[in-house]
């Protein structure tokens, strides 16, 4: 018979379930709100027709007689007990000193244990803490969340990881203190090895093993990321994975796993970080596979990825990869140097030249190898890679079974040309041009009588570029307006202070002049305002002008021509010997100097000593009557003849005796900054 306090009873304990039971409704709510809400869920007993309430959320028996309430519990006990010893998914009931208090025989089974064993046990013994986990771990405890859910990694008995997905969910006392933690645990481990083989597959090359170029490209990719305190790179390219991703892989695959450690700092406490690459290809690999079989060559690309994976990926800031077919590259995403990656190179040389043993016999190949070393700043994945491959194919051009290192000015060579061609105007108002001086020399009295002004470009990136580089590309681009304007007003300039210095002698600039300059501006006005600008008179200016410029069609050239002559400026045929040579059209033309080509006084030398003159002699005294005749005709014509290239003292013997003028080239000097010449004519001589 229910009791005169049933009611309160009822409601007590309904109070009291409420605080227990705290279904996830949200937290915002205050413990009032929950109570309500959770009395009007009570729902009637169905059992007995009677007053039995049972809590919708977990489904405890709430309400009726003490007795009726017993019976309720202990029908509502045993099956929790039958769920929990014949669930398929591994349970255990776990204290607050992380001591297990009860497990379900599949968890046992799970981790390879019998249930009696792993009473008592401590959670860490059987799972592998984390501290990420630990910490959400210690608010479960605390009570100040209810369930948590991780990924674990537990230990099997024979030593094995058991992956698993667990949810715990705090159970509370009649007061709502946390009491124990139940842990649900189910066995993931199948589709957590599947997820590793597929990223495995993903990412390695299924003929050697080794990473792939996706993998390659990611860690290519994360050397560049910037590390902690550094600025992030300004709008850097990625390496293109578009075309390198195998199926169902993305970038962010490995996570944080690719990430580059700091490096040591230096004085100025900012020391770059570097990255290095040597990009390698077997030499004659394809011929292997054509007269060995497929086969042999599978093996052979096995035994190479072996060996060099064995002696070159040591740490984790190494990466072998082969890159497909015969190639192969070693990252070295925290280089220290460029002489760090040419021995890494030398290494890789020697260690693949070591004879192979595939299928029955001895195999030797060589490997050509691309080195490219710099700092992370410099440069950006893509162009490292694509430097990487064009120094590879120097080595190859070069002879093969060898390492190159990228050489800036002629990886400059192979840009295309678009791309330097629309850096040109840019570069000139940057200032990155600059002008060197050769001198010209009498050859009756050995003093300088001028110098010949040679503009460099002093690319940023690529170092120091000569002329033969960019001025076709301005010609073609209509850049050498400006850029010969500005090398005209510097020469100019230039002369003025040589004047200053050294008025006795007089020196003059030489200053080419290209066929656009002539054909597409106003030369002769430029000239003009230059030479007014800079006061420098203009018998002290010469023009050097190639035979082809003015041999055009039309007769601007030669009124151009003809009004710089009046102005006093001198005109000087560059060149000469190595286009038309017309001599009797030129003399026409208010032409007054013949340069020679170096290419005619290449073949002055000594005669052989003694003995019959050999093939080169014969050559040599062609050329040296042929330039005597030239020299002479030129005198005859009022022309004064300057030699090019000259290189040592006996052609410049030769030349004098052929009644030569002047004469420019290494032996006397280099081409150099403006203050050599000036101390060139200090000093009173050259050399
Ligand atoms: P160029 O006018 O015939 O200049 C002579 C070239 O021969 C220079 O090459 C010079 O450095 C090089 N040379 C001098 N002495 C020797 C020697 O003893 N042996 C050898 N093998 N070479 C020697 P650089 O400076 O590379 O200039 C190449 C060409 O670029 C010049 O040939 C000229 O045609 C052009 N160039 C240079 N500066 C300018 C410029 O401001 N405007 C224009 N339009 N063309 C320029
Ligand atoms: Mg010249
Ligand atoms: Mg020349």
């Amino acid at each position: 018979m229910p009791g005169r306090n049933e009611g309160a009873d009822a409601h007590r304990q309904r109070v009291r379930h409420a605080d227990m039971c705290r279904p996830a409704q949200g937290t915002a709510d205050s413990v009032e709100v929950k109570q309500q809400r959770h009395e009007a869920q009570l729902l009637p007993g169905l059992s007995d027709g009677r007053s039995i309430s049972y809590c919708p959320t977990c489904s405890a028996p709430l309400g009726g007689s003490t007795r009726e309430l017993l019976a309720a519990l202990r029908a509502s006990e045993s099956r929790f007990r039958a769920a929990f010893a014949d669930a398929g998914i591994g349970m255990a009931l776990i204290d607050s000193d992380d001591r297990i208090i009860e497990v379900n025989p599949a968890f046992a089974a799970m981790i390879g244990h019998e249930v009696p064993d792993l009473v008592r046990t401590h959670i860490h013994d059987i799972i592998d803490p984390e501290e990420n986990h630990r910490l959400h771990y210690l608010e479960l405890v605390r009570g100040e969340r209810d369930r948590l859910r991780v990924e674990k990694r537990l230990k099997h008995s024979d030593g094995r990881a058991v992956w698993s997905n667990v949810t715990i969910s705090l159970i509370r006392d009649g007061s709502g203190h946390p009491l124990y933690t139940l842990a649900m645990v189910e066995d993931v481990t199948e589709q957590r090895l599947l997820g590793d083989r597929l990223a495995y597959q993903a990412l390695h090359d299924p003929l050697t093993r080794l990473p792939n170029r996706t993998l390659f490209f990611e860690r290519l990719n994360a050397a560049f990321m910037p590390v902690d305190g550094e600025a992030p790179p300004e709008a850097r390219g990625t390496a293109d994975l578009k075309h390198e991703s195998g199926p169902g892989t993305g970038p962010g695959l490995l996570g944080g796993a690719a990430t580059v450690t700091a490096e040591p700092r230096g004085a100025d406490g900012r020391r770059a970080r570097r990255v290095g690459l040597c990009y390698v290809d077997l030499d004659g690999f394809a011929a292997i596979n054509e007269t060995l079989g497929h086969h042999v060559g599978d093996q052979l690309l096995v035994a190479v990825a072996a060996r060099l994976e064995r002696a070159f990926s040591r740490d984790t800031e190494r990466l072998v990869a082969r890159l497909g077919g015969d190639e192969f590259a070693v990252l070295v995403a925290d280089s220290a140097s460029s002489e760090q990656l040419t021995s890494l190179a030398a290494e890789l040389i020697s260690a693949l030249e070591q004879p192979f043993d595939i299928a029955g016999q001895q195999l030797v190949v060589t490997a050509s190898v691309g080195v490219v070393e710099r700092p992370v700043h410099d440069t950006t994945p893509t162009d490292l890679l694509k430097d990487a491959d064009a120094t590879l194919y120097w080595s190859k051009a070069d002879g093969r079974a060898r390492w190159t290192l990228y050489d800036p000015d002629r990886g400059a060579h192979q840009l295309t040309r678009q791309r330097l061609a629309t850096a040109l105007r840019p570069a000139l108002e940057r200032g990155e041009f600059t002008v060197e001086y050769q001198p010209l020399v009498g050859l009756a009295d050995g003093a300088v009588h001028g110098a010949e002004a040679l503009v460099r470009w002093r690319h940023p990136r690529y170092g120091t570029l000569s002329p033969d580089r960019f001025i076709p590309l301005a010609e073609e681009s209509g850049a050498i307006v400006p850029l010969g304007k500005w090398v005209l007003e510097e020469s100019c300039r230039q002369a003025q202070r040589w004047l200053a210095e050294f008025p006795d002698t007089e020196i003059f600039v030489s200053v080419n002049l290209a066929a656009r300059q002539i054909w597409d501006s106003d030369v002769v006005a430029d000239v003009a305002q230059v030479l007014e600008n800079t006061g420098l008179p203009p018998r002290l200016l010469q023009l050097e002008i190639t035979e082809s410029a003015v041999l055009g069609p039309g007769g601007r050239p030669v009124q151009a021509l003809q009004a710089l002559a009046d102005m006093g400026v001198r005109i000087a045929i560059d060149d000469f010997g190595t286009g038309y040579s017309n001599l009797a059209y030129l003399s026409r033309l208010p032409v007054h100097v013949l340069k020679l080509d170096g290419s005619f006084i290449e073949g002055f030398r000594d005669p052989a000593p003694g003995g019959r003159p050999d093939n080169r002699c014969r050559r040599a005294d062609a050329d040296e009557q042929i330039v005597g005749a030239m020299v002479q005709l030129a005198h005859a014509l009022g022309l004064s003849v300057t030699a090019e290239g000259i290189e040592n003292a006996s052609q410049a013997e030769r030349l004098r005796l052929t009644g030569c003028d002047t004469a420019q080239g290494w032996y006397f000097a280099k081409p150099g900054g403006a203050e050599r010449v000036a101390a060139i004519l200090r000093a009173g001589r050259v050399g």
